[in-house]
């Protein structure tokens, strides 16, 4: 098998899936709960906010576990407008924006919220300028993602939030793509939201987290329950996840340099092959160290990912979460019909092999022999 698909969710080292067994079958208590179970879960669970703290460089106090990195985006949106809610409804945000944030800001504009939509360049890149020439007086919200989970271009999430230091809007960024992949803490990046989650670095799915500090204050819950995250975001704590969430961070920030390393070789290793094949083309600015998106124009990505398939080579057609639509993202960079239908996501995880992209080629090279393209 060839898994190059780690930028739709990754796989669970043995000593993760150890860690919630753990929790799973001995220290199940309820972190509610006071007696010695139930508190050696709350340790637990303290321990695991401690973790990805010092992975963000933030105050564990800072953290707020959500079920997934959808979850955190809707909550930031939402939260940041409620906050601001006597400085205006404009929300400025990009058109690249992962369907978590996206489909989001949609609603929200249907429901009367002016929203700027930022267009990206033909590569892929958006400027802190266009952000700058959008704000207005009445600008409550600004959400830009750090890296782009289907070209791996990175945002200037860093400028952004120095041109809102002085102003009301708060800014939220979606980095699920860009934690411990490319390098900042909360306080490089300056953004008041970020999310992140678990499933983009070796942890289990169905947990993420939501950073809330900056000028976030008096954040409203996602929804209402018991006291548990300060009580905002209630619900019992899914403690094997969250145990799993840290654990996986954990692993990835002891070796963080070489993992990093690791997967830009692999990149770069995997670009200079395919591009011997012939009018193979490389889409976007992308320079986070994980994605690399090409196209063989003209021949529709989903006829590649499923003959790679047979032979359990796993890619993507752009990205999972849009799969056999034509891509957001790549419309809004203008891309021609041939060379957005021919686009394909390969990405790389510690665990990826050199051969891993050897197959890849082969495989790729044979498919544009054998097939005829689409006129
Ligand atoms: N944001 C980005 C950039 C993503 O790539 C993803 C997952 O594909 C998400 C948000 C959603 O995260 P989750 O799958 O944890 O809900």
């Amino acid at each position: 098998m060839h898994y190059l698909d780690h930028a739709a969710t990754t796989p669970v080292p043995q000593a993760v899936a150890q860690a919630m067994a753990e929790v799973l079958t001995a220290a199940y208590g309820n972190p509610s709960a006071q007696y010695t179970l139930g508190r050696q879960a709350k340790a637990l669970v303290d321990e695991s906010r401690a973790v990805i703290a010092k992975a963000l460089q933030c105050r564990p106090e800072q953290i707020y576990f959500t079920s997934c990195g959808t979850e955190g985006d809707n909550w930031a949106v939402q939260a940041a407008l409620y906050q601001n809610r006597r400085v205006g409804k404009h929300i400025i945000t990009t058109a690249t924006e992962h369907s978590a944030v996206l489909q989001c800001v949609k609603q929200l504009e249907q429901a009367g919220y002016p929203v700027t939509w930022l267009k990206p360049d033909s590569a892929g890149r958006i400027t802190a300028q266009q952000v700058a020439d959008a704000l207005r007086e009445d600008t409550a919200l600004v959400s830009v993602m750090l890296v782009n989970n289907e070209t791996g271009v990175q945002y200037p999430v860093e400028e952004i939030a120095a041109l809102l230091k002085s102003r009301p809007a708060l800014l939220h960024t979606d980095a699920v793509q860009g934690f411990l992949k490319v390098p900042f803490t909360a306080g490089s990046l300056g953004a008041d939201y970020i999310t992140i989650s678990a499933h983009k670095i070796g942890g289990p799915k169905g947990i993420g987290a939501l950073y809330i500090g900056g000028k976030a204050k008096n954040t409203k819950p996602v929804f209402y329950g018991g006291g548990q995250e300060s009580g905002l975001r209630p619900g019992t704590e899914p403690t094997a996840q969250i145990i799993g969430f840290a654990k996986a961070a954990e692993l990835r920030l002891d070796r963080l340099e070489e993992i990093r390393q690791h997967m830009a070789s692999c990149r770069t290793y995997a670009l200079a092959r395919l591009q011997t094949i012939p009018d193979l083309r490389v889409i976007g600015a992308g320079t986070a160290p994980h994605i690399l998106s090409v196209s063989l124009p003209g021949y529709p990505s989903q006829n590649i990912v499923s003959e790679l398939s047979e032979k359990e080579i796993y890619i993507s057609a752009g990205s999972a979460c849009h799969r056999g639509k034509v891509s957001h993202v790549l419309s809004a960079m203008g891309l021609d019909k041939k060379t957005a239908a021919g686009t394909v996501r390969i990405s790389f995880g510690p665990e990826t092999a050199l051969s891993d992209i050897d197959a890849l080629y082969d495989a790729l090279l044979e498919h544009k022999t054998a097939r005829f393209p689409m006129l």
